[in-house]
């Protein structure tokens, strides 16, 4: 047979097809994706500092299959939630926009009327569209008081799990609304048995991985651990080197290895992107309310190298682990120290669902895929540190500005030089620290328009 040029071309198609397969089977992943895109596990953690977990530099506490996840994709070194305290940081993740932005810039709790507000698009509600099953598992802290709000309301198809923080009771909190774990929209438990949420909570989400069928799965798991008061079953308990809140480090970690293990059983795991990350930084200098039911003060995490913890727009209250595994898709065992934010996560997830991300809104975030795929740089030239409604900081590179008070003077850090922000360097630098309070500024206007 001779070759016709329509036989050269049908050939060299075939094999530009091979190659891209086996050189980049991310992208013939992507086209089967057009039909059938893949599963996605998100698994946030609450109140888990930096420096908790063996892979994070941890020098006791035990976390090994965290440690094999990180191996088996990319763990980020510069990644942010986008609050240092809950709700506001859980808003941020699941609509990509600043908490100021979307409507939520503080902590709601039990007595209180505040919810993200219903004309926010979150997560659940894109992948949904796209025809994913959806379910939320764990803390919601996005409102309570109307099923609408509630994360059956917005895009989950299930919830098993509590509304708010585990401390937002008595005796830590003056209320007389007890906790209580719903599923859906019905309180099935109270008082709540926190000893046993986490491993009730993986065998909820196990179940919902094992009952897939063709329809790809969005799982959110939003651990009520390690917030205050910790507490962990008798199988877990008193086996850390890292003390109590070790052991419930610990069991989030064997938490992790379950869902591994059930995706693999089920034979999903090369078609499932999983992501780990955390609300906030550690929960360090406790209010005396918290110190009831055995609470003690060393129960919280550790922010590792940086400074701060949970509260702070210090790096160690809202910088936090991220790790990110997906076989063939992110190559194993990367670092990479870009910085990214769990805002990025919505536009994320919406590219690689194939479903477009809103348009009628202002995003924050931006599809880091590349990045996580060590292939691009950070899409952010500017992140903005906001506690409450204030906006307390930006990063630059490797560059930090930060004021504690609108009034007060801005200190200057090089967080590649002073991880732990110890060393202000203004003086040193005049123009880069009027550059950035200026940018400071015009981001403050922004983000307060209408
Ligand atoms: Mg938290």
């Amino acid at each position: 047979m001779t070759n016709t040029p329509l036989d050269r071309r049908t050939f060299l198609e075939l094999l530009g097809a091979a190659v891209s397969t086996v050189a980049f089977p991310c992208a013939a992943r992507a086209q089967a994706a057009e039909a059938r895109p893949p599963n996605i596990v998100l698994i946030f953690a609450d109140d888990m500092g930096y420096g908790d977990l063996g892979c994070y530099g941890h020098p006791l506490i035990r976390t090994p299959h965290l440690d094999q996840m990180a191996r088996d994709g990319v763990r980020l070194t510069s990644f942010y939630a986008a609050a240092p305290v809950c709700s506001p940081s859980r808003a941020a993740l699941l609509t990509g926009r600043y908490p100021v932005r979307c409507g939520m810039p503080g902590n709601t709790g039990p007595g209180s009327e505040k919810h993200l507000p219903e004309s926010e698009l979150t997560i659940a509600n894109l992948l949904k569209s796209r025809g994913y099953r959806t379910m939320a598992v764990g803390k919601w802290h996005l409102g309570h008081q109307r099923p609408e709000v509630l994360p059956t309301g917005r895009g989950f198809d299930a919830w098993y799990g509590l509304p708010y923080s585990n401390d937002m009771r008595k005796p830590f909190v003056q209320t007389d609304e007890p906790l209580k774990l719903y599923r859906d929209t019905e309180p099935i438990e109270y008082p709540v048995n926190q000893n046993t949420l986490t491993e009730r909570y993986t065998e909820e989400a196990v179940k919902f991985i094992e009952a897939g069928d063709e329809a790809p799965f969005f799982l959110y798991l939003a651990h009520s651990m390690p917030h205050l008061p910790v507490s962990t079953s008798e199988q877990f308990e008193g086996k850390s080197d890292g003390g109590l809140y070790g052991d419930v480090i610990e069991t989030i970690d064997w938490s992790v290895g379950r869902i591994r293990e059930a995706l693999a059983k089920k034979g999903v795991s090369d078609n499932t992107l999983i992501v780990f990350t955390s609300d906030n930084g550690p929960w360090l200098d406790l209010p005396d309310r918290m110190l009831n039911e055995n609470v003690e003060r060393w129960h919280g995490g550790s922010p590792g190298p940086l400074r701060g913890a949970k509260g702070t727009t210090w790096e160690g209250g809202m910088r936090v682990p991220m790790i990110a595994c997906w076989p063939g898709c992110i190559p194993a065992g990367t670092r990479n120290a870009q910085v990214a934010s769990t805002m990025d996560i919505l536009p994320t997830l919406a590219g690689i669902a194939g479903v477009a991300p809103p348009t009628d809104r202002t995003l924050d975030g931006q599809d880091i895929l590349p990045l996580l795929q060590g292939e691009a740089e950070s899409p952010h030239e500017y992140f903005y540190y906001f506690r409450g409604e204030h906006l307390q900081g930006v990063r630059h590179g490797a560059w930090k500005l930060r004021r504690e008070d609108k009034d007060g003077d801005a200190e200057l850090f090089h967080l590649g030089r002073d991880p732990r922000e110890l060393y202000n360097v203004a003086e040193a630098h005049p123009e880069l620290t009027k550059d950035l309070l200026a940018r400071m500024r015009g981001f403050e206007r922004e983000v307060r328009k209408p």
